[in-house]
């Protein structure tokens, strides 16, 4: 995946109004269903006003690239342009307050993929599109940081977490919200691709509390511009450079060990196979343990911290195997390959994470002739070695072999994502730990500065 080039932007000095894509072209939809929950709605059509009432339930339908409007089964109108959506804006962002969207697609192209009923604050667009609605949710930048953080991780989390993963979560908006999703009505998504928005579904008060702490607070460089503070879910104990990650020359994206710099750990290096697999298989005492590991939170603790739509997995350490028949599965439906048997896989070089950074995959063709297909970056080795998408390329691989042919691989790994910034589950055992927001973000980005945008 060739990663979008962020921006170089100065902090904002007012606070900007996201258009978040709810449901966009690609989800298909043809019809989507929404209510009226907590207060009354107003359809803004063609020059005239549709008022629709608290609890109604409303369906916008598209045929024939036209927009018709139902409210409880009658239609009330048809446009070719968009249907906007308004609400009284003065009214603060509240939990589980807001417009109903049903059917929502969380987890894109992921594995964990369904869809959900979510409730959003703030007015609304509707777009026809060639292969589906489009559903766009107009809402305050601060507001959606709030609902990021509790659709991210959930509202659980202690507060120096919730403000160094919304610190996060601002910085690296603004430098994607003029380029990420450029032709289309909005300026970032609602999914892991930008990222998890699920309105005020899992809000709490807590929350939007904590994130009020660190309003306007932004990462920025020497020169005052914004770091593209990335983040993912573990990153297994050591961070990922962005160049590695992304070909993105980042220097305030370098590799960190997650954990206390005096620990031996510290000095691993995770591109040579034999520190790797070593790495992998240790078990430290707490403090010279990485802040994602199991000494820091336990698994048994970690699901009460999670999103909703992620699932109980472990995260740290982790294990997987892929079949022959499975992989060749997996190269037919992502890659477009079909292959008639696996000969070899075979690893190249390992970032500084240990995540691997290319892999090839040698298998015979439908002719009998031998091909050799390279996977050039972690994204396209997790896709090829799951049958969804694998928690990361940080692993040790154990071939299994039946003649010249290879009948299996076994996979014992570490982290889950791409591991470059922070590592949402080792700011939250620093968290846990007792250290503050200004730490957790220090540690995660030593070379960046705090500066507040807009007050
Ligand atoms: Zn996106
Ligand atoms: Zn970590």
């Amino acid at each position: 995946m060739k990663e979008v080039k962020p921006g170089i932007f100065q902090t904002p000095d007012t606070e900007p109004t996201l258009r978040v894509g709810i449901v966009l072209e690609e989800d298909r939809k043809r019809s989507v269903k929404m209510r009226a929950l907590s207060f009354p709605v107003t359809a803004h059509i063609d020059g005239n006003e549709y008022p629709i009432e608290q609890g109604s339930h409303f369906t916008t339908t598209l045929e024939n690239n036209t927009l018709s409007l139902a409210l409880d089964g009658e239609t009330l109108c048809k446009t070719r342009s968009k249907i906007t959506l308004s609400v009284n804006e003065s009214r603060p962002l509240a939990p589980q307050a807001g417009t109903e969207i049903q059917g929502v697609v969380a987890g894109r192209s992921f594995h964990w993929k369904k869809e959900i009923d979510q409730i959003c604050h703030g007015s609304f667009s509707v777009h026809p599109a060639e292969d589906g609605i489009i559903v766009v949710n107009h809402i305050p930048f601060e507001d959606y940081l709030s609902c990021v953080i509790a659709s991210e991780m959930s509202a659980e989390c202690p507060e120096s977490f919730i403000q160094a993963q919304v610190t996060a979560a601002r910085s690296w908006a603004s430098v994607f919200l003029h380029n990420k999703h450029s032709e289309t009505p909005y300026t970032i998504c609602n999914d892991d691709d930008c990222q998890r928005y699920q309105g005020t579904t899992h809000l709490t008060q807590e929350c939007i509390a904590a994130a009020k702490g660190c309003r306007g607070d932004f990462l920025v460089r020497e020169d005052g511009s914004i770091v593209p503070t990335y983040y993912s879910k573990s990153c297994g104990g050591r961070t990922e450079t962005a160049k590695a990650c992304f070909d993105l020359d980042l220097p305030y994206l370098s590799s960190i060990f997650d954990g206390s710099s005096s620990s031996p750990l510290a000095t691993y290096n995770l591109q040579d196979d034999d520190d790797f697999e070593e790495w992998l298989h240790s078990t430290p005492e707490k403090h010279d343990a990485p802040f994602c590991s199991p000494a820091y939170i336990s698994e048994e603790e970690l699901p009460q911290f999670l999103g909703a739509v992620d699932e109980p997995q472990k995260y740290y350490r982790w294990n997987s195997s892929i079949s022959s028949e499975e992989l060749r599965k997996s190269l037919q439906e992502k890659f477009h390959i079909t292959a008639s048997a696996i000969l070899a896989t075979t690893p190249g070089k390992r970032g500084a994470s240990g995540r691997y950074l290319s892999y090839s995959i040698t298998y015979r063709d439908t002719n009998g002739e031998e091909q050799v297909l390279k996977l050039e970056n972690q994204y396209q080795i997790r896709q090829a070695f799951h049958d969804s998408f694998l928690f990361s390329s940080a692993f040790l691989a154990e071939e299994k072999r039946s003649g010249d042919e290879v009948s299996e691989i076994i996979f014992s790994g570490g982290g889950w994502g791409h591991g470059v910034g922070l590592c949402q589950i080792g700011a939250l055992g620093m968290a846990l730990d007792g250290k503050s927001y200004e730490e957790i973000v220090r540690h995660y980005f030593p070379k960046a500065q705090l500066k507040k945008g807009y007050a």
